[in-house]
């Protein structure tokens, strides 16, 4: 039977430490559904459109991956799309406190269905450890090059976002 995953997050905007994660859970699902999640409460800079048209951009070329926006109880999406897991990255110690309970959070919330959604934890290469989109975006409302940490079209959205006109190369 096909193995699908969901790879749930707020990807605003997508990085390398993300891509990293989403072909490491390839090599272990048939296929990976990259959720992007629209929650407001955390002031996005990027819209969950923006946000979505990005990592599909950064995630062309990758089989058996599909890019989607979704709003509600992750349990419950998984559920609908067929899902055996949910993956997560873990980069350093301060992850894990909030993954651990996300985890058996969603574990306990699946379990009136006949299988528990299982979350699985996957480490980065160790270049993209303190890798995280609040870094990449503050670096570059600062002027910073942030080009070895995003791919090619968010590093051109977010000098777009910060006003920094694109350089021609
Ligand atoms: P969320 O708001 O759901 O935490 P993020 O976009 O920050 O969304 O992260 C989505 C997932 O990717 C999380 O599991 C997070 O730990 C992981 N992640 C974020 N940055 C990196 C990175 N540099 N390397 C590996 N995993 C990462």
């Amino acid at each position: 039977m096909k193995k699908t995953a969901i790879y749930p997050g707020s990807f605003d905007p997508v990085t390398n430490g993300h891509l990293d994660i989403l072909k490491r859970a390839l090599r272990i699902f048939d296929s990976v559904i990259v959720a992007v999640t629209d929650h407001r409460s955390k002031g996005p800079l990027f819209s969950v459109q923006e946000r979505t048209a990005l990592f599909r951009q950064a995630a062309q070329g990758l089989k058996g991956v599909s890019v989607e926006n979704f709003n509600g109880l992750l349990v419950n999406y998984a559920r609908k799309k067929g899902a055996c897991a949910i993956v997560r990255g873990l980069r350093a110690v301060s992850d894990f406190e909030y993954e651990f309970q996300m985890a058996l959070m969603n574990r306990h919330l699946s379990q009136r269905k006949k299988e528990p959604l299982e979350t699985v934890y996957m480490m980065p290469d160790e270049k993209y450890t303190y890798l995280s989109s609040s870094l990449v975006k503050e670096v570059s409302r600062l002027g910073g090059d942030i080009s070895h940490f995003v791919p090619r079209s968010v590093s051109a959205a977010l000098l777009t976002k910060n006003r920094i006109p694109v350089k021609k190369t």
